[in-house]
């Protein structure tokens, strides 16, 4: 299969698993191990040309140059935060869709060090449809495929190659040092894709990133929390819940229709017991919507006995469907009902409100404009 698409277009090497891209090199005649090579490049070294591989042979990269391409993003747009630890990025695909990303730069008081978060998505739109978010007014276009996924981090990877002041070994942890699945698209709805990004940002011969560094988000696939939780992968669950009762959240998040709440926490705790890692609860707090001190008690009740912490975070204003976030008064209020209870519960502010860092916003200007005469 992959030798006859050989013939009429060039291999995309970022979509390419470890074992495919071994059978690639066999394929141009070269031996297997010319793949960890190649990997090494890309993956260590974020060469984005092939012309950079110079350990490679000279015949290997002209094979290389007319059979394969490695990524496939263009950078349309950029935009900074005012305070320079945001960076929001719209990329074109080659078939002229648009996705986004988001790089988040967190400094630890105590400590000093610095984290560095690359929140990526995993579909063009999203069919999922949740009303607070701008991605899911848009509708559902296309999966992306492994490559498009790990081309966003590479392409944030590929700054920090030019912006760091530290000695680089070959460790990516120099320049990443956390990937999120929580940009627009539901991750486990592009359920195989995603998995093969994971496994190549696990793999020791890719990024080599742990279960700490990976994090992905679902508004709760039931069948594929149960399905990915058998995968092997190393990777943090979020859900995102939103609200404690079925009336709510099916207001909130659709798919709740279809996969109500009994069903969604019975799937995270047998998540829980078959991975032994705990999950994340993430609750955007909307004003007057789903913060109330009534509220904080069903979760309390919702989430008895579930091994978990909740990410609470101010969501983003959605003009449109009249959404706003709580005020900081009634998240820290809302925040405390939980950690009484015994919950561990962070308050988060989402970052860069001011260049339209929530999911999918600054996509749906770049579509307004394209659409004007
Ligand atoms: S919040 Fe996530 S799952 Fe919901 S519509 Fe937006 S992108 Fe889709």
């Amino acid at each position: 299969m992959l030798m006859m698409s050989l013939v009429i277009a060039p291999v995309r090497i970022l979509d390419l698993t470890v074992v495919q891209l071994q059978e690639f090199m066999k394929f141009l005649g070269e031996p297997t191990s010319s793949a960890d090579q190649i990997l090494k490049y890309i993956y260590r070294e974020c060469a984005a040309d092939f012309e950079e591989m110079t350990g490679l042979s000279p015949s290997l990269r002209q094979k290389l140059k007319e059979h394969a391409s490695i990524g496939c993003l263009e950078q349309l747009e950029e935009k900074v935060s005012s305070d320079a630890q945001t960076r929001k990025v719209l990329f074109g695909l080659a078939d002229n869709n648009t996705v986004e990303s988001t790089l988040m730069y967190f400094r630890n008081p105590r400590t000093g060090r610095e984290r560095r978060t690359v929140c990526v998505s995993s579909q063009v739109g999203c069919s999922v449809g949740c009303r607070f978010c701008a991605t899911g007014q848009q509708g559902f276009v296309r999966n992306l495929s492994m490559g498009e996924i790990i081309h966003q981090i590479l392409f944030f990877m590929r700054r920090f190659r030019g912006e760091t002041t530290e000695p680089v070994k070959g460790k990516n942890q120099a320049w990443l040092t956390n990937v999120v699945l929580m940009g627009m698209g539901e991750p486990l709805a592009n359920y195989d894709n995603v998995c093969q990004a994971i496994a190549m940002l696990n793999s020791p011969k890719g990024m080599g990133l742990g279960s700490h560094q990976v994090t992905l988000s679902t508004a709760g696939l039931v069948p594929q929390i149960r399905q990915i939780a058998g995968e092997g992968l190393h990777f943090q669950l979020a859900v995102s819940l939103h609200a404690a009762s079925d009336k709510l959240r099916s207001r909130l998040v659709p798919i709740n229709r279809k996969y109500p709440l009994e069903q969604l926490i019975f799937a995270c705790k047998d998540y829980i017991n078959r991975t032994r890692r705990n999950i994340f609860i993430e609750y955007a707090l909307f004003d007057g919507v789903n913060d109330s001190t009534k509220d904080a008690d069903e979760l309390v009740r919702l989430l008895d006995g579930l091994k978990c912490s909740i990410n609470l975070i101010l969501g983003n204003p959605i003009p449109s469907q009249d959404f706003q976030p709580a005020s900081l008064e009634t998240a820290f209020t809302f925040q405390k009902k939980l950690i009484a209870s015994g919950i561990r519960t962070m308050l988060r502010v989402s970052r860069g409100a001011d260049i339209e860092a929530g999911c999918g916003q600054l996509r749906s200007r770049w579509l307004a404009k394209q659409s004007q005469p």
